[in-house]
């Protein structure tokens, strides 16, 4: 845990040095759970949300994209069931004044009680080498089937007790289980309590004629309410989607994981509609191309895995998270939900409009059936950010940080270094940059010696450093360096724009995805 904790710390910290993340309004002391995207960290994003945009709505056929406001008829959100549904189960404890997510406190522990079992599976595997059968071993293992029951049940009864918002039985749970304060470790809990997530405001001007808006805590509810507008105008065919990607706002009652939980955030979304029946096809389908699409980014198949959930939104039948293993353990970072035709079929009511469409191949209208897939920009931002983030000891014994970003998201692609600062070098780095810049995103560093600016782009993340030197002025070729291997070798500068497009080309990273999932 120290070890996970030092890694945050470290992250957290890079990305302010680096030009990537920092508080907001930081000169005011900041603003909890709200950050700003530096100059670096921009870059990252919008590659980020680009990557994602060109798999959904460019190798897609039947995904279009929109663009809806933020600011949303209040009757949306009525119909949505946010206003009654969209809340948290909070819990203080009393000795440390410090608020929880009931459910958060629970599924800590639960997952505490994985990690147990999987300690002493480990422990078990390397005593009884090749001859282990793990299957065998979590089912009789009396420890390990404890914790894993344990574990089982903890997150069932949550699941249920939620569900029928029985908020004693969850704080009898917590109690139940001993479950402390990890602040001033005290067990000495209030009450759970709902709390609504969205932030209220107003619009209009004089005080009579204002009327009570929210911000939206989810984009999705904008594609829902031009479904029809987009599938006559695109004239669109049962199955297809429409994707989004924008700010949304929620209230969050702990916020204290960096960008991972934000009161601010941006989201990228896909709404797919589908014949009534067929929604299961579907969700499985998208849990595979999603899965895929993480993959195709080369973090290390390692790092995911699927979370069912227990509990089920108010409008979903299905619903799987993609979680991911960040500094601070395994945790959502995208949601593949089923929601059913509950969204479409509630805005009809409330709207008195109908929201169906007509099957020409089943004769009949209807009201969809909806797969969404959700992930979290800035979330999909620290995962990327927190696991390339890492310290390398060299065979010299020294050691160097280097930000591994998969080159198509990597902020700056090439650094171009004169090795000394005259005798014509900066100028043919400059006309170097002046060539490169219509097609990357390229930087001038002169400053410090060479070993040094390598150091420097190797922790900004850069792929690749350009180094003119003497020579250069003779034979045209320049020190091509990859961050990574550290390996550096002499090439021509004619040839320098094809090499580093052949690393960082967006096509080329969208040809990793899995097409046959
Ligand atoms: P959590 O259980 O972590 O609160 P959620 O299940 O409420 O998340 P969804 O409503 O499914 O999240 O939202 C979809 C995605 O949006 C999440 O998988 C996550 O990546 C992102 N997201 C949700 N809330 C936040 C937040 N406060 N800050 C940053 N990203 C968020």
């Amino acid at each position: 845990m120290a070890k996970q904790d030092d890694h945050f710390k470290k992250v957290t910290a890079h990305a302010k040095e680096y030009g990537y993340v920092v508080q907001s309004s930081e000169i005011y002391d900041g603003l909890a759970a709200v950050y700003d995207y530096a100059q670096n960290g921009v870059e990252l994003k919008k590659n980020i949300r680009e990557y994602w945009w060109k798999a959904m709505v460019q190798l897609h056929e039947n995904i279009v994209g929109i663009d809806s406001a933020i600011f949303m008829h209040p009757t949306t959100w009525k119909a949505s069931g946010h206003i009654d549904a969209f809340n948290d189960p909070l819990i203080d404890n009393k000795d440390s004044k410090k608020r929880y997510r009931a459910d958060v406190l629970l599924e800590d522990y639960a997952e505490k009680l994985l990690q147990k079992a999987e300690k002493e599976i480990k422990k078990a595997a390397k005593r009884f080498g090749d001859a282990f059968d793990e299957e065998q071993y979590k089912t009789t293992n009396p420890r390990v089937v404890n914790y894993l029951a344990e574990h089982q049940q903890v997150l069932s009864d949550m699941g249920r007790y939620l569900e029928a918002n029985d908020l004693a039985a969850v704080k009898a749970l917590i109690e139940e289980k001993g479950i402390a304060c990890p602040v001033s470790g005290s067990k000495n809990w209030t009450d759970v309590k709902q709390f609504n997530l969205m932030f209220g405001t107003k619009i209009g001007a004089s005080a009579d004629s204002a009327m009570d808006l929210f911000l939206r805590p989810e984009t999705a509810q904008g594609i829902f309410v031009n479904f029809l507008n987009i599938q006559k105008s695109g004239r669109m065919k049962i199955p297809f989607g429409i994707a989004q990607t924008g700010k949304a706002f929620r209230n969050e009652i702990v916020a204290r994981q960096f960008i991972f939980r934000m009161r601010e955030f941006e989201q990228m979304e896909m709404q797919f509609f589908v014949r009534p029946g067929e929604q299961m096809k579907w969700y499985e389908t998208w849990k595979k191309r999603r899965l895929s699409w993480h993959l195709s980014l080369g973090l290390g198949e390692e790092n995911y895995r699927f979370h069912q959930h227990e509990k089920l939104a108010h409008y979903a039948d299905a619903a799987a998270d993609i979680e991911f293993n960040f500094p601070f353990g395994f945790k959502e970072l995208e949601g593949i939900h089923s929601r059913t035709d509950f969204d479409l079929s509630s805005h009809e009511k409330f709207s008195g409009k109908k929201l169906q469409y007509f099957d020409p191949e089943l004769n009949k209208s209807y009201v969809p059936y909806v797969v969404e897939t959700s992930i979290g920009l800035d979330r999909m931002f620290l995962a990327v950010f927190a696991k390339s983030l890492q310290e390398e000891t060299l065979p010299n014994g020294s050691t160097r940080t280097v930000l591994r970003l998969p080159a198509v998201l990597a902020p700056v692609k090439a650094a171009v270094l004169p090795l000394v600062k005259k005798d014509g070098l900066p100028e043919i780095a400059h006309q170097i940059i002046a060539d490169l810049k219509f097609d990357f995103n390229v930087i001038y560093d002169e400053k410090d010696a060479v070993g040094r600016r390598y150091r420097r782009q190797d922790a900004a993340g850069t792929p690749f450093c350009i180094t003119v030197d003497h020579d250069t002025l003779e034979d045209q070729s320049v020190t091509l360096r990859d961050r990574d291997t550290m390996e550096q070798k002499r090439v021509k500068i004619t040839a320098l724009k094809q090499l580093i497009n052949d690393t960082v080309s967006i096509s080329s990273w969208l040809k990793k995805i899995d097409s046959e999932a």
